[in-house]
């Protein structure tokens, strides 16, 4: 019988007896030279031989043989049904209580098998207070993860690292507070705390069923990892949220500042007040100081119609990203600055845009940065790819099929 990972109700039912990796490997192809093993298809030799590589890389064991056999014979990912639920009783409360806990000497607060840094774990408790109160599902994962097999550990990341993923290599889940991504295709949103489950859940489904389930390409969601994902457990935790399920598994990410936003923020302090601007915002302005000793950049900003210029002070930090994201076309854009002295504009559209007035503009801006603004490296979402080993020969390709 096939391991049940924690994320499936009932185990895969087995493969037949006999049924051999070189059986789930062996293809038919058609005169569209489609290659088919079984219900699955791949468009062309390439695609296919990555599946045949990567499969091989697991080795033919049981739960993956089952898998295959699954995935031959309905053509569709299993089911991801919810987590098996946590025994009754189970709260958020106990589940998060380091009230008798001390850290490691690595600092690591240890919750049965999860480990969570100290340091982080405020911000790791408001994510699971907030995921877990709005969905049951999210709360039976956290019990899991401190009920594993192996430990278990999660990072909060910080601004520099906003790649949501989970690890295999080292079961770590990494999480950014303040990334949401804006989907590719429909433009959908995932809030920063759906995100944190949708790792969770790579984590759930970890091992032979997730890898194999990896190896197998999907137009739509790079993977049926992801397509597994994303159309169980995401979707419906956006559906609690009132938000579209995403269609595509690319995208960018978008700076924000709460767990459940989708839009994007900036927090400024005008005239010594601080507040935060939530797009659409779009504001004209002169940089009149960038002070490295307190990280904060500050902006004239033209008054509309009579009212007088003011003064608006932004964490150099959200500038940097705002500035350096431009080119990855996320949300915020400044355009047209090219020394501290020049008028610039600050734009963030409302539905994720980037809308360039400019683009000869914006190429100076590049080229000149503001004085003590770095432009940091392009961070995508979670979008990593299998690792692809490399083809080898397949003798059996065609050879006869198993049923
Ligand atoms: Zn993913």
């Amino acid at each position: 019988m096939a391991e049940k990972p924690e994320y499936c109700h009932d185990p895969l039912p087995e493969a037949p007896k006999g049924f051999r990796l070189h059986d789930a490997l062996a293809a038919t192809v058609d005169d569209k030279k489609h290659y088919h093993c079984g219900k699955l298809e791949f468009e062309d030799r390439k695609s296919y031989r990555e599946f045949v590589s990567n499969q091989l890389a697991i080795g033919g064991t049981p739960q993956q043989l089952a898998t295959l056999y699954a995935v031959e014979t309905t053509g569709k990912p299993p089911q991801m049904d919810p987590v098996k639920p946590a025994p009754a009783g189970t709260t958020t409360e106990k589940l998060l209580d380091v009230s008798d806990k001390k850290p490691d000497h690595n600092g690591y607060y240890h919750l049965g098998t999860l480990r969570v840094k100290e340091t982080e774990f405020a911000q790791f408790a408001e994510l699971q207070k907030n995921i877990c109160d709005k969905n049951p599902e999210a709360r039976d994962t956290l019990y899991h993860m401190e009920h594993a097999p192996e430990p278990v550990t999660f990072r909060v990341t910080k601004d520099n690292d906003r790649n949501d993923r989970f690890d295999p290599n080292n079961n770590t889940i990494y999480w950014n507070p303040h990334t949401a991504v804006r989907d590719g295709g429909n433009h959908s949103r995932v809030p920063p705390s759906t995100a944190a489950l949708h790792e969770e859940t790579h984590w759930a489904i970890r091992g032979t069923v997730g890898d194999t389930l990896g190896g197998i390409p999907d137009k739509k969601y790079t993977d049926w990892n992801e397509k597994a994902v994303i159309d169980g457990v995401e979707t419906r935790d956006l559906k609690l949220r009132g938000l579209d399920a995403r269609d595509t598994h690319h995208g960018h990410v978008l700076p924000v500042t709460e767990l459940d936003s989708v839009a994007p923020s900036l927090t400024v302090k005008q005239n010594g007040t601080e507040r935060e601007v939530r797009a659409p915002f779009k504001q004209s302005g002169r940089v009149i100081e960038v002070n490295e000793k307190t990280g904060t950049t500050t902006i004239a900003v033209r008054g509309e119609g009579n009212l007088p210029e003011h003064r608006m002070e932004f964490k150099t930090e959200q500038l940097k990203w705002a500035m350096g994201s431009k080119e990855h076309q996320t949300d915020v854009l400044l355009e047209g600055a090219k020394s501290h002295k020049d008028t610039i504009s600050l734009q963030i559209t409302n539905d994720g845009r980037v809308v360039y007035e400019n683009p000869a503009q914006e190429q100076r801006l590049h080229d000149h940065p503001l004085p003590g603004v770095k432009f940091p490296k392009p961070m995508e979402p979670d979008i990593t790819p299998v690792a692809s080993t490399p083809a080898k020969e397949l003798a059996s390709a065609g050879a006869d099929r198993w049923r």
